[in-house]
């Protein structure tokens, strides 16, 4: 089905996500609004799986604003910890959400673990509308390590503590143009770009 857009919401209030969404999709001729600028309340996300957050957050938002909706739900996975944090990224070390107690706690848990293999994953949810029956789904991985003494001071989040070996820098090292390139949702909202050109009337 071709639409045509001209608009379409972000269903995210994090400032760091919403800078690198629009980056990313600044290739679309398309103005990309966050939920804020709607009022659109707090959704919960319930599930134990990133897409089904992902599709919930963006339903609500195309709810809400009468617009096209994007959602991400991102998270990091660490191997020794079965996954974990994952979908529970942002309140691993509960509420308020704080990217301070959450690298702490994260640290703490992996110091005496010999693999601190992790990666971030990103599933990115697209729904011309609320009840669309065919939302556009796209995905990025991205590979690193934990290391325990932060470095950078860039980027949001796990930055500081997920190192990448092939560059010998952490992500919070990074330009915010290289991370873009190669981060999970990089590379999921350029298969969002890809998927949106087919589309786009
Ligand atoms: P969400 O808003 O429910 O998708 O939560 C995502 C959480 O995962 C963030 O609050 C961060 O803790 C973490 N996260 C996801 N992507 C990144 C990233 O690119 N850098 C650092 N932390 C991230």
């Amino acid at each position: 089905m071709k639409v045509t857009w001209n608009k379409l919401v972000v269903a995210s209030g994090n400032r760091g996500k919403l800078r690198e969404i629009n980056v990313l999709l600044s290739p679309l001729a398309i103005e990309v609004l966050p939920q804020s600028s709607f009022n659109v309340p707090e959704v919960s996300e319930p599930f134990c799986t990133f897409v089904e957050n992902a599709l919930v957050k963006a339903r609500h938002a195309s709810l809400h604003t009468g617009l096209p909706a994007l959602a991400d739900d991102s998270g990091i996975c660490v191997n020794a910890l079965n996954g974990n944090p994952g979908v529970q990224s942002a309140r691993f070390a509960g509420e308020p959400r704080s990217d301070a107690r959450n690298n702490q706690k994260l640290i703490e848990a992996l110091k005496d673990e010999a693999d601190k293999s992790a990666y971030y994953y990103c599933i990115v949810v697209l729904v011309r509308h609320p009840e669309d029956p065919q939302p556009i789904f796209v995905d990025g991985v991205w590979h690193g390590e934990i290391i325990l003494q932060p470095k950078g001071e860039g980027g949001f989040g796990y930055d500081p503590y997920f190192f990448l070996p092939e560059l010998g820098k952490a992500a919070a090292e990074l330009s915010a143009e290289k991370k873009n390139i190669i981060s999970h949702r990089g590379k999921a909202l350029a298969k969002l770009v890809q998927s949106m050109k087919q589309i786009i009337a």
